[in-house]
Order: structure tokens, then sequence, then C-alpha cells
């Protein structure tokens, strides 16, 4: 059923064009909307290497590659998302941004449209309130980088109808993801747990208990996670963690929340992790 359906996508950068590689190379129908043409060329280049990357490593095929950059359609215009039956935001984590975006699509689609936000952070209530129809609304967290990462965090609204949850079960199946279903609540459960831990690596550092390298190795060869806290927080950007845990510090009123000074710091240096090549880290470009 889900297989024909028109996905449409808002926002092209890191999440936005790796969900359209997604669905795309699973035979779906994609529109693309990000804010300048540029954006969305550069968006293209970047899905055409990840697929080519793909190929060389023989997880697609040529023909798989070539089908699905076929249907995949970009534009700076909303409207070209009249039709779609799925709508996907992935722009940036700004809730005024989104609530724009999601006030003019709710006018714009027809009653059969679905609404999902890839927001990390910010109330599934909150922005659902921007619906006339609030049930048709759901967060849809898809993980970084998502070609690879097997999990979608499902979150339900207070008022996200069963069908809604449904539909996004079976549609997250059929592009050969997991969804777990959550709640809202600030930070859902993936970034609730995440942000406290890596604030706690963070700690530790500064405290001069470990070097990052050993508080990385400790939770790598000790409990077994793929990478390290510090090194994670590198990847997922320093400002972005800040953000994230200043959203749990507020919502919950709790200081355990408080990021630790040595993140502040390095924020304040421009030292967000891999992004501007320094973090707990070095990286070279
Ligand atoms: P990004 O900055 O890489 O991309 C955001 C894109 O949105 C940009 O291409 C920008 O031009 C576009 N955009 C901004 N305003 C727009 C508008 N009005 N209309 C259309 N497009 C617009 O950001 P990202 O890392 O892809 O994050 C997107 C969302 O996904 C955020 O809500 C973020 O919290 C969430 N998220 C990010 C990660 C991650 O690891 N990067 C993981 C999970 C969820």
């Amino acid at each position: 059923m889900s297989e024909k359906i028109k996905i449409g996508i808002v926002g092209s950068g890191t999440m936005g064009n790796g969900i359209a590689h997604v669905f795309a190379i699973h035979g779906y129908s994609v529109f693309i909307v990000d804010i300048s043409k540029e954006i969305l060329k550069n968006a293209i280049s970047t899905i055409s290497n990840n697929m080519q990357r793909q190929c060389n490593k023989n997880i697609i095929s040529n023909d798989d590659m070539k089908n699905a950059l076929k249907i995949i359609n970009t534009s700076t215009t909303l409207e070209s998302l009249r039709d779609c039956s799925l709508i996907i935001e992935a722009v940036k984590e700004d809730i005024n941004i989104k609530s724009e975006i999601f006030k003019k699509l709710d006018s714009l689609c027809g009653e059969k449209t679905i609404f999902a936000s890839n927001t990390s952070s910010i109330s599934i209530n909150t922005l659902s309130r921007n619906f006339e129809n609030p049930r048709k609304f759901i967060g849809m967290h898809f993980m970084n980088p998502v070609p690879i990462m097997k999990l979608i965090e499902v979150i339900n609204g207070e008022k996200t109808s069963k069908e809604t949850t449904d539909l996004i079960f079976s549609i997250s199946k059929s592009i050969n993801k997991i969804p777990v279903e959550c709640n809202d609540s600030p930070g859902f459960v993936s970034n609730r747990i995440l942000m406290p831990m890596i604030n706690e690596a963070a700690l530790c550092f500064e405290e001069g208990i470990a070097t990052a390298e050993s508080i990385d190795q400790i939770m790598m060869l000790g409990m077994s996670h793929p990478m390290g806290p510090l090194k994670l927080a590198d990847l997922i950007g320093i400002d972005v963690c800040i953000y994230i845990l200043n959203i749990l510090y507020n919502d919950f009123n709790n200081s355990r929340y408080k990021p630790a000074e040595v993140l502040l710091t390095m924020k304040k240096n421009n030292k967000l992790g891999k992004k501007t090549g320094k973090g707990f880290y070095n990286y070279e470009f």
C-alpha cells in the first residue's frame, strides 16, 4: 500500500538528504524542498556520492542507484509538496521556522497528508498546534547517518492518532528501518539518556579524572559502546549537545542537566567538534 505514495521532505541538509536517499532507494518518489537551488544541487550531489559509495561496497547495484536518482525531485517552494501523502520536515532546529513551514503545509495539503518532524528536541505536542488536525502529526526521529542507522524513534504526541502511528510504522519498515515508539517528553528517549551521558563524560574530562581518549576507551571496552561519548559529542556538534542539554535543563527544571563548563568554553572558542576541525579531538579536513 505504502510503496507508491509520494514522500515530501523539507530541508536537504545532513538529515534531509539522508532521508531522501533511503526513501528513493526503496522506490518511493521523493520531493525535496529547500530555500535555494544551490543548496538543492549540493544535496543531490551528496546523495549521489553516498549512493556511489554504497555501490562500491555492493550494498546497492548501479541500477538501484540510477533508478533512485531518477525519482528524486527538488523544488524551492512548499507548493510542490501538495500531493505528497507523507511530508517529513528536517529543517534547522528552530521552532519558529518549523512552525511557519507546518502552518503553510497544513493550508496547502489535503486531509489525507500525514506530517512528521525529524526534530531532535522540540516538543511534538507544541509543534502539533500548527495543525488543524493534530491527529495526523508525529515525530519521526531518524538517526545520523540515515542510510546506515537502523532506528527511527517514533514520537507520539498527545493527539497523534493510532492510524498515523501505524502508518509510520509500516512505512518505516518498508524502508528497512526499525521504528520504536515513545511518547512526547523533553529529549524523547534517545537524547534524554544520551545527553546526560555525554555531559557526565565532559565533567570527567573537566575534572581531570581521565583524558578524552581514556574516557572513550573505558566506555567502548567496558560497556561495548561502538564509539566513546566524547567522540560522539564531537560528531553531533558541541553546540547541538549544549542546545539539547539546555532543553532538558529548562523543561525538567533540574540542574543535573546543566551543560558542563568545558562544553560552554569549547563553544565559545568555536571548538564545536568534527565540523570545525577541533573538539575533544582534532580533525583534518
Ligand atoms: P542542516 O543544517 O544540515 O540542514 C537543514 C536544512 O534546512 C538546510 O539545508 C537549510 O537550508 C534548510 N532550511 C532552513 N530553513 C528552511 C526553510 N524555511 N525551508 C526549507 N528548508 C529550509 O540540519 P540537520 O542536521 O539536517 O538537522 C535537521 C533536523 O534534524 C533538525 O531538527 C535536527 O535537530 C534534526 N536531527 C539532526 C541530527 C543530526 O545528527 N544532524 C540527528 C537527528 C535529528
